[in-house]
């Protein structure tokens, strides 16, 4: 089964991902499906970022019919972003609260990555709406 791929090291926390999706999937203005954490590193403070999906993605299903990537997937440009057949070497789902899916694999990031997002970590400086409550 498909599956997609994140390779965390790639993400520059652009955005464009989750722009593409809300364009593709005409989500509302202020709510959003895929989303993409800025997380400052314990310590430095140097900014990483995690994309996370909505629970409602089906990984492009749409696109695929016609021979065609998702929007996410298209529109990155640092190509952190795959859909592959099989979890790559070193792969893991993400451990997030209230999720089991295995459909999203991620390499490269770390577990307090993962531990601060749970912990209900903003979009931005900008954005206070703590996490995934608009999905
Ligand atoms: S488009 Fe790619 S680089 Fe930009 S935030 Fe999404 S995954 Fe990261």
């Amino acid at each position: 089964m498909s599956k997609m791929f994140v390779d965390v090291r790639r993400c520059i926390g652009c955005h464009a991902c989750s722009v593409a999706c809300k364009t593709e999937h005409s989500v509302p203005l202020g709510t959003f499906r895929t989303r993409v954490r800025w997380l400052p590193e314990p310590g430095d403070g140097r900014m990483t970022f995690l994309p996370v999906f909505a629970e409602t993605c089906d990984l492009g299903a749409n696109r695929a019919e016609h021979g065609l990537e998702p929007a996410c997937v298209m529109s990155c440009p640092t190509k952190a972003l795959a859909i592959v057949d099989e979890a790559p070497p070193e792969s893991r789902p993400l451990e997030r609260k209230g999720d089991t899916r295995d459909g999203v694999v991620y390499r490269g990031h770390a577990r307090w990555q993962e531990d601060a997002m749970n912990a209900g970590v903003a979009l931005s400086p900008e954005d206070p709406d703590p996490i995934y409550e608009q999905w």
